[in-house]
């Protein structure tokens, strides 16, 4: 089997899904890889690196010609969508709630999607493959350096000649894989951190950083499926976001993380908490997205000043700006994966197993994977493919 590595072509995107080491790995299981001239430059990983580790170096038109397998960060853009071939199988992190048209589109080519997003979590065995979490923890250091660099005072106490410098109050709201390795660093830089999040057993967890937990008193307590929050209704919004305007006030930095899987995200600081802030605070909204962030008025990519000097930096993807730890992770995670997926030399669909039935999401010309058909009209599946049974090989 001939594994492809592309180079990722999204704006500002720098990772790469496989490092040189890997291909050592993959190699020595049997499976060849091949390598898009310029994959892994934005992560600093030169061609020489992979071809010393045992990669053939292609131009792109080679690499969906010959792969059977095409190896990918982010989703592929569309006129890669158009190279890809029935019975080829692309694997990446392709958010197919959020582009279900995409799934779509690659069950009708015939191409086999298999998504890292759909990672079952609470399994101790995924754990290795879970790029949700390896790129979140990226996500959730970079946060807290950017905000200490855009931040105009110190994060610690200092005592010096000059004077003494109270450390900064840091807010970290939605206390996930982001938010708790958000909490870490900031209380590493000498801040004094606070943490909330809606589901409960995160109390533990904040606390167990050092940093002091949030509760309101509205009391949401927010569980969904496997263990993600679930969407607040309209009134708990309301109360959570009127309460958390005296906690934000209270803070100089504030880093949103909160998510909720296939929804967008929720609005956490309001125009009336962003209007409560001090002049000089920073916040970063790692939730901020087309759709809206966590912030009122952020925006993806983009750094915002509001007019009483409130900062609002739109971090939309963390991990592309810290692209060689976060490519070595997500590596580990795919390699992992494609390893696991592997039998006798070739991809082994099998949706009957758990971690499949996550991860693949087309296959045999069909959507295949339930959570993303709901959110298709129903004639999809039945006009595409309709005599290939999908569901196993
Ligand atoms: P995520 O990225 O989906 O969301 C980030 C955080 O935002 C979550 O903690 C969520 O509770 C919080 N959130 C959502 N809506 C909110 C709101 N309105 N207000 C405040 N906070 C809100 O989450 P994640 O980091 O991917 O983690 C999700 C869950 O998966 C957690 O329970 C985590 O512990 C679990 N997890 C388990 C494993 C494992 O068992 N191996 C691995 C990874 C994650």
């Amino acid at each position: 089997m001939k594994a492809g590595v592309v180079k990722e072509t999204a704006p500002g995107e720098r990772r790469v899904a496989l490092v040189p080491d890997a291909v050592t790995k993959l190699q020595a299981s049997g499976i060849e890889v091949l390598v898009e001239r310029g994959a892994g430059e934005g992560a600093w990983l030169t061609d020489s690196a992979y071809a010393d580790a045992g990669a053939t170096i292609v131009s792109g038109a080679e690499l969906y010609r010959d792969a059977d397998v095409i190896l990918t960060v982010t989703k592929p853009a569309s006129d890669a969508v158009g190279l890809l071939r029935p019975g080829q199988a692309v694997i990446g992190m392709l958010a197919p709630l959020i582009y279900p048209e995409l799934a779509a589109t690659l069950a009708a080519r015939g191409v086999t999607a298999v998504s890292l997003d759909r990672m079952p979590r609470t399994l101790t065995r995924t754990q290795p493959m879970d790029a949700l979490s390896s790129q979140a923890n990226v996500a959730g250091y970079k946060a807290a350096v950017v905000a200490a660099a855009e931040f105009g005072r110190f994060f610690p106490l200092l005592i010096t000649a000059a004077g003494t410098a109270r450390p900064a109050k840091v807010l970290v709201l939605g206390a996930g894989v982001a938010g708790l390795q958000a909490i870490g660093t900031a209380r590493r830089l000498g801040a004094v951190v606070s943490g909330y999040d809606v589901r409960p057993a995160s109390k533990t967890e904040v606390e167990s950083l050092g940093a002091t937990f949030i509760e309101l008193t509205a009391g949401v307590s927010a569980i969904g499926e496997g263990g993600y929050a679930r969407e607040l209704t309209a009134e708990e919004r309301q109360a959570q976001q009127d309460e958390l305007v005296g906690h934000i006030a209270r803070h100089d930095v504030v880093i949103t993380t909160a998510q909720v899987p296939g929804r967008r995200p929720p609005l956490l600081v309001t125009e009336d908490a962003l209007k409560a802030m001090g002049a000089g605070s920073v916040i970063v909204d790692m939730g901020a997205s087309a759709l809206g962030g966590n912030v009122a008025g952020s925006r993806p990519g983009e750094t915002v000043v509001t007019g009483n000097g409130i900062t609002i930096i739109g971090a939309d993807n963390l991990p592309a700006s810290m692209p060689t730890a976060a490519s070595n992770a997500y590596s580990r995670n795919i390699a992992t994966l494609l390893d696991y997926m592997t039998s006798d030399g070739a991809l082994a669909i099998d949706t009957s197993d758990e971690i499949q039935a996550g991860v693949v999401i087309t296959h045999g010309g069909r959507i295949v994977n339930e959570a993303v058909t709901r959110l298709l009209p129903a004639e999809v599946n039945r006009e595409e493919g309709s005599d290939v049974d999908g569901t196993a090989d």
